[in-house]
């Protein structure tokens, strides 16, 4: 498959420079399979799903139930039940800070997370502890963007309710070691989430071989439409949980006495869903499929190794994030100049970047900076782009000094 002719977006010109688009742990662009099946849900079978007799809902209803067990195979759960569709990664975070806080977080206990997180894997559980009178820990990292597994066993104690970590650092790039984190959490009882939105485009996921209670990610960093996500949780656990809001499909009887709850996953699914772009989902899962996550992984894996190699070709330029096992993420700074004036220079040579904390500012004020360049690749970028941002850092490079 010639895989740049599927992404249209990537054919301009940005002030007169072919664009080459680095912004990828932001968000991936999309194929135009997804971009197709965006246009066929809305001009052959919009319909709200679930509630009505008529055959565009069920035809909608079909295929939004589809792509859960699409969703369900693609990483490994169980029972399809246990996949909830969400807004993205935030939302589904959200969700579960707030229904297992909810239901399990008391005065005096304490929430585990790492000093890599996103904002959106922190703020949640700050909220939660704040209505409960419970605190967070931190798992601290190393220099080289390495969390601290032994400092991580000794957090771990009888106030621990649950481990909240990232699957891939959207800053370092840093692939955390989930697998032995769920061992060494479980082995104290304590359950687990993995913030797996940098993780899901880039790897092949399965959480029952990682062993995760919850598993979270979005749709638009896998080559999917926005305004999609996942929220995997275990069965068990799901069923002990409050909803994490109310309104339509998440019940089953109503009054105004008292209402129970729908059975899994409609239980935390109230309202109506953004149903053509979980359709959009299904076919971005199917987009990777065809392409290998093997494939995409290896290839990700060249272009990382070359891009490294060659930045160190850049004067006074530093990487952040150098951990052995890496996703294609690279952070840097060059001399003392600052991120933004970096970033503003690329883009008017075509170079999309993003700079600044990336919401992880803990990993800032860890280092002691204000922000990074951040240059992250997908399936679709090349040798010759990175020789262009090479060439491009080597002309900016002395109007910075
Ligand atoms: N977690 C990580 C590691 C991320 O990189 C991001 C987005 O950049 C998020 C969570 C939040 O994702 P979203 O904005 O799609 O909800």
């Amino acid at each position: 498959m010639d895989i740049r002719s599927q992404f249209p977006i990537l054919e301009q010109q940005v002030y007169g420079h072919p664009l080459v688009y680095f912004d990828n742990a932001a968000t991936t662009q999309k194929p135009l399979s997804v971009i197709e099946t965006l246009r066929r849900y809305y001009t052959t079978i919009n319909s709200n799903i679930h509630r009505g007799a008529h055959f565009l809902a069920a035809k909608a209803t079909d295929e939004y139930e589809q792509t859960r067990r699409t969703v369900q195979h693609f990483i490994g759960a169980r029972h399809s039940h246990e996949i909830v569709f969400t807004r993205g990664t935030t939302e589904s975070i959200n969700l579960v800070a707030s229904s297992f806080g909810e239901r399990y977080l008391g005065e005096g206990d304490e929430v585990v997370v790492s000093g890599m997180e996103h904002h959106s894997n922190i703020v949640p559980w700050q909220l939660a502890c704040g209505r409960k009178g419970a605190r967070l820990r931190v798992i601290p990292f190393g220099d080289d963007g390495v969390l601290d597994l032994e400092a991580f066993r000794s957090l771990l104690n009888e106030h621990t309710r649950i481990v909240a970590v990232t699957h891939v650092s959207n800053t370092l790039g840093t692939v955390n070691p989930v697998r032995e984190i769920v061992d060494i959490a479980h082995s104290r009882g304590v359950p687990v989430l993995v913030d797996g939105a940098q993780a899901i485009s880039h790897m092949a996921v399965d959480v029952q071989a990682i062993g995760c209670d919850f598993y979270c990610f979005s749709g638009h960093k896998m080559y999917g439409p926005m305004g999609v996500g996942v929220m995997y949780g275990r069965e068990e656990i799901l069923e002990e949980l409050p909803p994490y809001q109310g309104g339509g499909e998440m019940i089953k009887d109503v009054s105004f006495e008292v209402t129970t709850y729908n059975e899994l996953p409609f239980k935390f699914e109230a309202g109506t869903p953004s149903v053509g772009d979980v359709l959009g989902l299904d076919t971005a899962i199917g987009f990777m499929q065809d392409l290998g996550l093997d494939n995409i992984a290896s290839h990700e894996r060249e272009l990382t190794e070359y891009a490294t190699r060659r930045l160190m070709e850049v004067d006074g330029l530093r990487v952040y994030g150098t951990a052995p096992m890496k996703t294609s993420v690279l952070s840097f700074l060059i001399g003392s100049s600052h991120p933004y004036d970096v970033g503003t220079l690329l883009d008017k040579l075509g170079i999309a970047v993003r700079t600044g904390h990336h919401c992880t500012q803990p990993v800032m004020t860890r280092y002691g900076i204000p922000g990074t360049v951040r240059a992250s690749f997908a399936i679709y970028n090349t040798k010759d782009e990175v020789d262009c941002l090479v060439n491009a850092l080597q002309r900016i490079a002395p109007m910075l000094a």
